[in-house]
């Protein structure tokens, strides 16, 4: 099927293509690296994770045998770590079903742990130039507007859908598939922008597109209202001996598993309570301070968080690490340095100057990350 918005689209994007770090490649590795963290993060947010991850995981055999925690300290300030642990999993899966060699069709890629349909079809196409759909958010928005398709893009329905349309395309000689799809995500983040402020007055696209014609622009794409999220909310304690704060491992399975976080308890907690908590884990408090509330945002769930600094005189112990009930008492290099803690406690860290989801580069927008504030 010809259509007749692939020639401009693909001539707008061979002068406006953006250069980006894993443009300059087609090793699957790398595609698969960025396009991983591309799904929750910003651009410009990426590029500095994606140089210092693939600097200390060069190839995909570093990837499958990179210790748990330092692979979510590498991840550390992206979020959604089940994504970094899903992408162990399968180069351990490639290592040993496919002798490293990485998968090329989009079937055998979509049986790899955390890669799904877009992600299958990104590689398949910009790595191997499979003729493959890498329908995300920028298509959906792009695709509906352009040809007026009024379905809810939230129904897998409506995506599958609009996958079997795009697979059915043929593509202007000399162009591939690859190109097509970057050529959709540099357009749906430059000129067909979301939140029903595209610049239409400027787009190549307009003389052929339904919804521009029919004034539908800002009703497109359609889409269902999300559920709300859950609220939780939570006391943190930063449990301070001198110069270090205690810290605790998360439970092996769950939300942020695997990863050090400060002592917390469901609820709002009394300054009595607060006391207890610390007595009950052998401190002896010596003074405790309220904290300002904070809040922090997970696709489904919110976090209202309330704190208090409590600094204690005596531990029931000499020993530096790991003690009754898992706290561990670390100074701040070493939980920049070492311990992976999820940017949840972000708010709190920098109450004791501690950076998380430290950037790798100092340009790099800390402040962007707005699902965490002090309140
Ligand atoms: S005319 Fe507007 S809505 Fe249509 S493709 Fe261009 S930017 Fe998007």
């Amino acid at each position: 099927m010809c259509s007749g918005f692939v020639k401009p689209l693909m001539l707008w994007y061979n002068t406006n293509a953006r250069d980006l770090p894993w443009r300059r490649t087609k090793n699957p590795y790398r595609i698969w690296v960025s396009e991983i963290m591309l799904q929750q993060t910003q651009v410009e947010a990426v590029k500095s994770y994606y140089n210092r991850f693939l600097t200390a995981l060069p190839y995909l055999c570093d990837l499958a045998v990179c210790p748990e925690n330092e692979l979510l300290k590498l991840w550390e300030g992206l979020g959604y770590y089940s994504r970094v642990k899903n992408m162990k999993k399968a180069a351990i899966l490639i290592m040993e079903k496919y002798g490293g060699r990485f998968p090329d069709r989009a079937d055998e890629l979509r049986m790899l742990p955390g890669i799904g349909d877009y992600t299958a079809g990104a590689i398949a196409s910009i790595a191997f130039g499979r003729a493959e759909p890498a329908v995300d958010g920028n298509v959906l928005r792009v695709y509906t507007r352009l040809t007026g398709l009024r379905e809810d893009i939230m129904k897998e329905a409506t995506r599958n859908k609009i996958r079997w349309r795009l697979s059915g395309l043929d593509l202007p000689d000399g162009e591939n598939w690859g190109n097509l799809n970057q050529a959709f995500m540099d357009f749906g983040s430059s000129v067909c922008l979301a939140n029903a402020m595209p610049l239409c007055d400027g787009c190549p696209l307009k003389d052929g597109c339904i919804a521009f014609s029919e004034g539908t622009v800002r009703e497109l794409p359609v889409r269902s209202k999300k559920a709300d999220r859950k609220k939780e909310q939570k006391t943190v304690l930063l449990v301070r001996d001198g110069e270090l704060t205690a810290l605790r491992k998360r439970p092996e399975e769950g939300l942020l598993s695997g990863m050090y976080e400060f002592p917390n308890k469901e609820g709002v907690l009394t300054e009595k309570e607060a006391l207890n908590f610390v007595r009950e884990h052998g401190c002896e408090p010596l003074k405790i301070t309220p904290l300002p509330e904070a809040k922090h945002l997970f696709s489904h769930i919110e976090w209202q968080m309330t704190g208090y600094e409590i600094r204690i005189s005596q531990r029931n112990t000499e020993v530096r690490e790991i003690q009754k009930e898992e706290l561990i008492f670390a100074d701040p290099e070493e939980i920049e340095n070492k311990y992976p803690v999820p940017s949840a406690f972000r708010a709190y860290a920098r109450l004791l100057r501690i950076r998380i989801g430290k950037k790798p580069r100092r340009r790099e927008n800390e402040d962007s990350d707005s699902g965490n504030t002090l309140l």
